[in-house]
């Protein structure tokens, strides 16, 4: 069974986000960027299957501007076969980068499309969604465990109450949890190997998708700041302070 596994290159967790200061949308200038972490889960996954004898081949994709190439170089190194890299300036929206998973799922014929269940950028959670609905095939959101079994595979989903396991006729989308697996690092040896192993570049011309943007971003504003706390001598003080403060009655 083949494997394709989308990964999107957006700020790395660990740096602190600046909004650009018109308000258009975050700056991006000098800001170390990185695979999105529930794209690494998605990676993981895919090459814990192939370890397994289930998955034959993993092709991973991304579509985004030209360094978008040393995101899925990441993923080669950490063990994928295969890479397609769609090339675009624009923004990335989640029906565009649906419609153009579905064709490139169309070319590929793969068994299982493991993504991430959000990009951390946007927070859209929503690519995979879309992206079954235009393929027609059955998904399981928020896996934290992915079992195959011949010609189905056993999601398991992290939901409100607890965990809900579904049960999907292949070939289906899956999006991960963060609780599915703890990606590994990519070895110095096996970032030397991706280095040679195949990449493909393609357009979205290429599959007929016109990557114009339909949403605009009005407005983008930081979180408001926390005003400094201060310290009480006495539990006392606490309740006298809270309840002129009106936190409680
Ligand atoms: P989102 O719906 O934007 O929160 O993204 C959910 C998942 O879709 C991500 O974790 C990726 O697996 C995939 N995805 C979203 N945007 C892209 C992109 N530009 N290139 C490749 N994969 C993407």
């Amino acid at each position: 069974m083949k494997i394709l596994v989308p990964v999107k290159r957006v700020v790395d967790y660990n740096v602190k986000v600046r909004v650009k200061s018109d308000g258009t949308g975050v700056d991006l200038a000098n800001v170390k960027m990185s695979m999105n972490p529930f794209d690494e889960i998605a990676v993981e996954e895919a090459i814990r299957l192939k370890e397994k004898g289930i998955a034959t081949e993993i092709v991973v994709v991304s579509i985004g501007v030209q360094q978008s190439q040393e995101t899925l170089r990441t993923a080669l190194a950490m063990g994928a076969d295969r890479a397609i890299l769609v090339v675009t300036d624009v923004t990335t929206e989640s029906l565009t980068v649906a419609k153009i998973l579905a064709k490139v799922a169309a070319e590929e014929q793969p068994g299982l499309i493991i993504l991430g269940k959000q990009a951390i950028d946007d927070d859209a959670n929503q690519t995979g969604q879309m992206l079954a609905a235009l393929l027609g095939w059955p998904q399981g959101t928020f896996a934290s465990a992915v079992v195959p079994n011949g010609d189905r595979v056993a999601v398991t989903r992290e939901v409100d109450g607890g965990l809900e396991t579904v049960d999907l006729k292949l070939p289906a989308v899956v999006t991960t949890d963060l609780r599915l697996n703890e990606p590994r690092y990519a070895s110095l040896p096996n970032i030397m190997k991706a280095k040679s192993k195949p990449l493909a570049s393609k357009t979205p011309a290429d599959y007929g998708v016109d990557p114009t943007p339909r949403l605009t971003i009005t407005k983008v504003v930081e979180p408001a700041k926390r005003s400094a706390g201060t310290k009480v001598k006495t539990v006392d003080e606490l309740i006298e302070k809270l309840k002129n403060a009106g936190a409680i009655a």
